[in-house]
């Protein structure tokens, strides 16, 4: 992790194929920063993009001393992205935004004013989402999933636009779970936080990255990440199954010793079959799924590979 200090103010953007939008990002960005009369840095991870972002990047960065820039090998993900960024910033304020302009740079001003002397994270709301239909209904179940996750301890907050105090992110940097993901990994520390409103644009170059099959794929990570729900589930259905055999046990018993009829029970029994090898075929891919995570966690591989730094 980088050193703390050095400067005030660090930004951290990942960017995945945004080309056509970083020179005005990099110039807007710098309008605002410079305005602040703090130093700063504007950390760029380029997450394997095929479009020429790095090299538009380097472009940039000739002109401006502010830019510092970190390629992945290939594409490994947002979360890793940024993790990458977390650990080469030196600010005592970090500030995380996406690269395609939907978090306005002018806001940052007013994340930055609403650092008190309590609060260690400051976390944004859009005042009105400027997404597409499908983008902000994935969004929502996703965050409504999760809240109901985690219950009422923890205030699920999934905005990428966020700014936090070195020490989140040595918090961060202590967990040492494979999914880092980032907004969810925060919420679930519940450090002294704030949430503002904030403008929300809509994309203007290029589209999202999430498809409705990558917030799925989210979810999951989100559930066997951070819960036991599903071993759990498995658990009370294994006992309900019980139950109803039992029962079924005590009313076929009843039917042979009290009343005198067998029942031919060919139909219910398949249906009965059915109903727990389906049980099990669940089970077992839930537990396999666990024992995946595990599997991934003691290979303990890198969250990615970079390429190459350029101070
Ligand atoms: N991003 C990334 N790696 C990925 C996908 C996305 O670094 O694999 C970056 C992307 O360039 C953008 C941010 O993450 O800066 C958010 O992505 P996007 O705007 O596509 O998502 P949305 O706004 O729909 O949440
Ligand atoms: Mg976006």
């Amino acid at each position: 992790m980088g050193k703390g200090g050095s400067v005030e103010i660090s930004l951290v953007i990942p960017v995945y194929n945004e080309a056509a939008i970083l020179p005005e990002l990099v110039s807007r960005l710098n309008k605002v920063c410079s305005g602040l009369g703090n130093s700063y840095e504007i950390i760029f991870v380029d997450d394997g993009s095929d479009d020429g972002s790095f090299e538009t990047l380097q472009e940039l960065k000739r002109q401006d001393p502010h830019l510092r820039l970190l390629k992945f090998t290939r594409n490994f993900g947002q979360q890793a992205a940024v993790l990458a960024g977390f650990r080469l910033c030196r600010g005592d304020i970090v500030v995380q935004l996406d690269s395609d302009l939907q978090h306005p740079p002018e806001e940052i001003p007013k994340l930055l004013e609403a650092f008190t002397g309590e609060v260690d994270l400051v976390t944004t709301i859009p005042k009105q989402r400027r997404d597409g239909f499908l983008r902000t209904l994935g969004s929502r179940y996703l965050h409504g999933f999760g809240q109901l996750l985690f219950g009422r301890t923890v205030k699920l907050n999934l905005s990428s636009f966020r700014a936090m105090r070195r020490g989140v992110i040595e918090k961060v940097e202590a967990c040492r779970d494979r999914s880092r993901y980032m907004a969810v990994l925060m919420s679930w520390m519940a450090v002294p936080s704030v949430e503002i409103q904030v403008e929300h644009h809509i994309r203007q170059k290029g589209r999202t990255k999430y498809s409705i099959l990558n917030l799925i794929q989210l979810t999951w990570d989100l559930i066997t990440g951070y819960s036991n729900f599903p071993l759990r589930v498995v658990t009370y259905m294994g006992l309900f199954g019980a139950l109803i055999g039992f029962a079924v046990m005590l009313f076929l018993l009843y039917q042979r010793i009290v009343q005198g009829v067998l029942i031919e029970g060919f139909i219910v029994l398949s249906a009965v079959f059915a109903f727990f090898a389906g049980v099990q075929l669940l089970s077992i891919g839930f537990l396999g799924e666990y024992l995946g995570r595990v599997h991934m966690q003691l290979q303990n591989r890198p969250d990615y590979i970079i390429e190459k730094v350029i101070e």
